[in-house]
């Protein structure tokens, strides 16, 4: 089992505070949790928000489960970079002995491990995934390559935590441009500003800045650094709870990575680059709560317009 990360004081407060309103509804399990209406009645429109800007700058609508083939994600490398936030799908393929035998040891809450099988499947660790894989099956890119609104997808990440905000299965929201290098990386700044933009006209404290990923290990922390160096990954951090500020969106520049572990070509033939910009829903709605207060019909006229707008 992993350690769970302790929360701050005020972050501990402001999910005390959370529960006891009804908003979200606690599992047992750090980092789980169920919503309100009135929490998903956030949630849903600030999705309706983001597929809009999204669709109305050009984007395609795709869709995907909450899950990866095992294939594409051993080809993703997402293993030799976050081995410790990644989630295998297991399942049961034994006989009638073994199935006694594991009900048996479940029933007394003993380890039945043994007679589970890895399978075929992966948790989606990132909503931008299943994209490449898709995308790559197409063939060559069109001329002006693509741009993939994949909607709010769950997402898993193996790290239980006492902060309300940060959560072993969330809700997040990918856009992806895959293209040529310049009109990619045109596309990721593009992205940043309007991103912060929208957040902003949310009411919120937001700001724009560079980041790294948790990369794993002591190569991990090379990876960070040649990441923040290059500019490759931006954030947009706004306090949740606290005056900590939490990262609600990132714009990340994969650069070839997914475009040759998937073979993604340009029409011409040329190197593609790839790029993806994702919003945490929860984390969203939870810094909105934070700033407006936990009744979301006296948030201030501008966040209202801007959410409730049909
Ligand atoms: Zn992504």
């Amino acid at each position: 089992m992993p350690e769970v990360r302790e929360a701050s004081a005020e972050q501990a407060r402001f999910l005390a505070e959370l529960i006891d309103h009804g908003l979200i509804l606690p599992s047992g399990v750090p980092g789980v949790y169920g919503h309100s209406a009135e929490f998903e009645d956030v949630r849903l429109r600030l999705e309706a928000l983001l597929t809009r800007a999204a669709v109305e700058n050009g984007a395609e609508r795709l869709r995907f489960p909450p899950l990866l083939p095992r294939r594409h994600f051993e080809q993703s490398g997402y293993l030799s970079s976050f081995p410790h936030l990644a989630g295998t799908v297991y399942a049961f393929e034994g006989g009638e002995h073994d199935a006694e035998a594991q009900a048996e040891r479940a029933s007394r809450r003993e380890d039945w491990d043994e007679f589970q099988q890895m399978t075929d499947l992966t948790l989606l660790p990132a909503a931008c995934y299943p994209v490449y894989p898709a995308i790559a099956a197409r063939g060559a890119l069109p001329a002006g390559g693509v741009f993939v609104e994949a909607g709010g997808s769950w997402v898993f990440r193996h790290e239980p935590s006492h902060d309300p905000a940060r959560r072993q299965m969330f809700r997040q929201h990918e856009l992806v441009r895959i293209g040529d290098p310049e009109v990619v990386a045109g596309w990721h700044d593009e992205w940043a500003q309007r991103g912060l933009e929208l957040l902003r006209r949310l009411g919120l404290e937001a700001e724009l800045d560079n980041a790294s990923d948790p990369f794993f290990g002591r190569r991990g922390r090379m990876l960070a650094t040649s990441q923040r160096d290059q500019a490759l990954k931006l954030e947009i951090l706004a306090p949740i709870a606290g005056s900590e500020p939490t990262a609600l969106a990132s714009f990340n520049q994969h650069r070839d990575h997914f475009t040759a572990a998937y073979g993604i070509a340009l029409a011409g033939g040329g190197v593609a680059h790839s790029a993806c910009v994702g919003f945490g829903h929860e984390r969203i709605v939870l810094a909105l709560l934070g700033a407006h207060g936990l009744d979301p019909s006296r948030w201030p006229a501008l966040a209202r317009e801007a959410l409730w707008r049909s």
